[in-house]
């Protein structure tokens, strides 16, 4: 209340940002956001190639100040000296965007495989995490990461249990997003020794435990039940070509799902919120993340032009995977009112290639709708946008390297691993170029990416990076690889 009460009743909601120049100017006192006013004389001078949307303060100022919208124009405030220019000076493009220093992410990169800082013991069930981010970082900046495979097979072995799926570290519970991270990791670095490490009928048995009546999984056993776990077991079950088939004396069976995709689009479908997006579970609030796995899941149950707009009303998805993306700032918020982040890059940001695809349908040459055609030219989202965000705030400056959430963070990890992801979906276009046939769950789709050449491209060619799939995110071949050793294996 205390904050609602500051904003005087009788000034409209929203104003122009030149309303409040003139009304300042006709008045010694201003009308009531001192921060938007400052912000008015805080247009900094750019250079002529980068457009005014990403060097200006916005153009409509909402009157009502909260804690949040001080925060968001903190973060206008932190992000404009980056974007235009003055931060990167003389490092800049014609364009105002910074080079991609890849040199020192790799280095960064490596360093998260090695031995870490006692500080990080607390993150120790999160290990497999920091493999998979590190080697699908390192793999999208051209590093050859089979180096890792025999170092990665001894440290992921001891962490698999007798009863199916991997913990976070030896002794602990398999938990979906561990056992997600370590698979990826292993397919990343390829090869026997690497896809033999997983029992496929002990995560089939525990995959058939995690799935429950209502069609969803489970994250652990007996815990929590929500859209990561449909969205990590999907790509378990189709890497790693689990026979569908549900255990007769698993609880998912006798609740009518003879197999374990049965149900799962309806769950996912439940989890749409009133703004269009998707939360983690029905009836809480929609969030980036869970976006990106509910749709990476419809994705897997059948092509994406016909399981998406199954399950999800896509003008309001649409709508609300676009009011994501901010200007100036051009980077992806996770959250209605919640600030950009570099992490978005990939998960709102991978959204699009999914999004593009469902309403595109494949592209097999044949003669197209009206409808497809419009959907086939031009990109849903502003991709120089993105692109200046990451390359522009999201760089660490020190000699550290890595990528950061926004320039007020120190990089990590996870943000290296999902914002190099967004620039990969944002350098390039994927085509959906055949669909499997109609009902085969669990089949594969096959998928095309090509540089992006649609619009102006403000990066330099040699910061273009490698490319991930737009429903695994890992690389193209790595996935078939996969599919192809997994195949050879009748059965388990
Ligand atoms: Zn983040």
């Amino acid at each position: 209340m205390s904050l609602r009460s500051r904003r005087n009743k009788t000034q409209p909601r929203v104003l122009f940002r030149h309303q409040i120049k003139a009304m300042a100017a006709a008045a010694d006192s201003p009308p009531t956001r001192s921060q938007a006013l400052s912000g008015m004389s805080q247009v900094y001078a750019s250079e002529p190639a980068i457009p005014d949307l990403f060097t200006s303060q916005p153009l409509i100022v909402d009157m009502l100040e909260t804690e949040s919208s001080q925060l968001q124009q903190k973060t206008i405030d932190e992000c404009l000296p980056f974007l235009s220019g003055e931060q990167h000076a003389g490092k800049c493009n014609q364009h105002g965007v910074p080079r991609l220093d890849k040199q020192r992410h790799v280095k960064f990169l490596h360093k998260q495989l090695g031995r870490l800082p006692p500080q990080m013991a607390a993150a120790d069930p999160s290990r497999p995490w920091f493999f998979y981010w590190s080697l699908a970082a390192l793999t999208l900046l051209g590093e050859d990461v089979s180096i890792y495979r025999e170092r990665l097979v001894e440290t992921v072995r001891p962490i698999q249990n007798v009863s199916g799926g991997f913990g976070g570290g030896f002794g602990q519970d398999s938990h979906l997003a561990t056992t997600y991270a370590t698979v990826l990791a292993l397919m990343l670095v390829g090869g026997e020794e690497a896809y033999k490490v997983v029992d496929r009928r002990a995560m089939w048995e525990w995959l058939c435990s995690l799935k429950q009546a209502d069609g969803g999984f489970q994250m652990v056993v007996g815990g929590e039940e929500d859209v990561r776990g449909a969205y990590c077991a999907s790509v378990i079950i189709s890497l790693l070509g689990i026979p569908l088939e549900t255990s007769p004396d698993s609880a998912a069976y006798a609740a009518g799902h003879k197999d374990l995709f049965s149900g799962l689009g309806e769950w996912v479908g439940r989890c749409q919120t009133y703004e269009g997006g998707v939360a983690a579970i029905p009836g809480i609030e929609a969030h980036g993340a869970y976006a990106f796995c509910a749709l990476g899941c419809l994705s897997i149950l059948d092509a994406p032009h016909r399981s998406i707009p199954k399950y999800m009303n896509m003008p309001q998805l649409i709508a609300w995977l676009s009011s994501r993306q901010y200007a100036p700032e051009g980077g992806f918020s996770g959250r209605t009112n919640k600030l950009v982040d570099g992490c978005y890059s990939h998960w709102v940001g991978g959204c699009w290639p999914l999004i593009q695809a469902a309403l595109s349908g494949p592209n097999s040459g044949k003669a197209r709708s009206a409808d497809q055609q419009a959907a086939d030219t031009g990109s849903l989202f502003s991709r120089n946008g993105l692109i200046r965000y990451i390359l522009c705030c999201c760089q660490d400056q020190t000699l550290r390297g890595g990528l950061r959430d926004k320039p007020s963070k120190y990089s990590d990890a996870y943000h290296t691993c999902y914002v190099l992801s967004g620039l990969s979906s944002a350098q390039h276009k994927w085509t959906l170029r055949a669909a499997r046939p109609t009902g085969s769950a669990g089949g594969a789709d096959e998928w095309e990416a090509m540089p992006y050449v649609e619009d102006e491209q403000v990066f330099n060619e040699d910061d273009r990076i490698g490319t991930t799939h737009p429903v695994y995110v890992i690389p193209q071949h790595k996935v078939e690889a996969a599919w192809e050793y997994y195949a050879s294996k009748m059965g388990f």
